[in-house]
């Protein structure tokens, strides 16, 4: 059960709140906006759940009270029925628009990543996509500029007005990424790094959560309540494939039906990566078109100037041409759902 205070509850309406919970032997959980949140750890008992309820709406400053069926109650679709929209300089994700977040795995060099920049850009992407902090399985591969990368994120960001996202992987990192990014990421390695979750969740950044590659969606939608519940509303879920049956034929197992699932049980935007979630370049097309038909909100697609060179996940990165021909191919799809397809608009005049 979640309770949710009118704007301007005066401390003495919370306490009142909070006392009542209390007497019937319940746990209170206050968050961020004046929210309660009931019955954590412990389930509310079925026959006191009405009742509860009905003597919390009468209190003074109680805007709402409602019951949550699910383990995450902020994440969860009775808590917030309708679409959480999340904003961020002008490019809304989980409106209308369908989004498209574009651009190489690792962030390489200044002119690699303007050449990315420009090309996605123009193809139509509203966010550059590139990693300064790489989650690598083998501690051998490269593991990204760092710093020097997130500054030439920032300084190419600028230059071709678009907006960034890049990953952080350590709770201490977060200050700094947010200085040169838009959007944080949160990897699949890190969905359930919980420090960092926290500390993410007291950003005011927006921040996409990938799955982890094991993780259930109770698991993933409990990962994004560790950032709703540290005060961060502004947060984007990403299906990214999870571990695959047949290694040898896709990196991962792209969960498109994790799509309508999320959209059902969450209010949150959901975002699919088609690049991980198969690991080449020749299925990612085909994947995007499936995912705007099952109903992503936004794609994040590995694009690189050169793919043959590129130090980081070259088999799945598209080329610019590879990417603008996909975003002519993926209209028809965004038509079909009626939604509009991210920078439509500047694409249509540039034709
Ligand atoms: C990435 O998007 O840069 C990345 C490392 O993906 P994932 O965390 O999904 O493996
Ligand atoms: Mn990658």
């Amino acid at each position: 059960m979640v309770v949710v205070m009118q704007p301007g509850a005066t401390g003495a309406e919370i306490e009142l709140v909070c006392q009542t919970i209390e007497e019937h032997g319940l746990e209170v959980l206050r968050m961020p906006g004046n929210v309660m949140a009931i019955g954590i750890p412990s389930a509310i008992p079925p026959d006191l759940r009405d009742p509860l309820q009905q003597k919390l709406e009468i209190l003074p400053g109680v805007s709402k009270v409602t019951q949550v069926s699910r383990s995450y109650k902020l994440a969860s679709r009775e808590f917030h029925p309708s679409d959480t929209v999340v904003t961020v300089g002008g490019v809304s994700f989980g409106g209308p628009t369908i989004q498209v977040i574009a651009g190489p795995c690792s962030i390489e060099s200044y002119e690699q990543l303007k050449a990315a920049a420009t090309a996605v850009r123009s193809a139509g992407a509203t966010v550059l996509r590139g990693g300064a902090f790489k989650p690598r399985t083998s501690p051998y591969a490269f593991q990204g500029l760092a710093v020097e990368g997130l500054q030439i994120m920032k300084q190419v960001g600028e230059e071709v007005g678009i907006r960034t996202i890049s990953e952080v992987m350590s709770p201490e990192m977060v200050g700094v990424v947010a200085e040169h990014v838009d959007i944080l990421q949160i990897g699949a390695r890190s969905m359930q790094n919980f420090p960092l979750l926290i500390e993410a969740g007291k950003s005011d950044h927006p921040v996409m959560l990938k799955r982890g590659p094991s993780a259930t969606i109770d698991e993933f939608l409990l990962a994004a309540e560790y950032l709703l519940s540290h005060g961060n509303s502004k947060v984007l879920l990403c299906e990214r494939g999870v571990h695959p049956l047949d290694r040898g034929y896709t990196r991962n197992t792209l969960d498109l039906s994790a799509v309508p699932v999320l959209k059902h049980h969450s209010h949150l935007p959901v975002v699919v990566d088609p690049s991980h979630g198969t690991g080449f370049a020749r299925y990612v097309p085909a994947m995007s078109c499936a995912a705007v038909a099952a109903g992503a909100d936004a794609l994040m697609i590995e694009v690189h100037p050169d793919p043959r060179h590129a130090l980081s996940d070259a088999a799945q990165a598209l080329t610019s041409e590879g990417f603008a021909d996909l975003m002519k191919r993926l209209q028809a799809f965004a038509a079909a759902v009626g939604r509009p397809l991210s920078g439509t608009e500047r694409y249509a005049a540039a034709n």
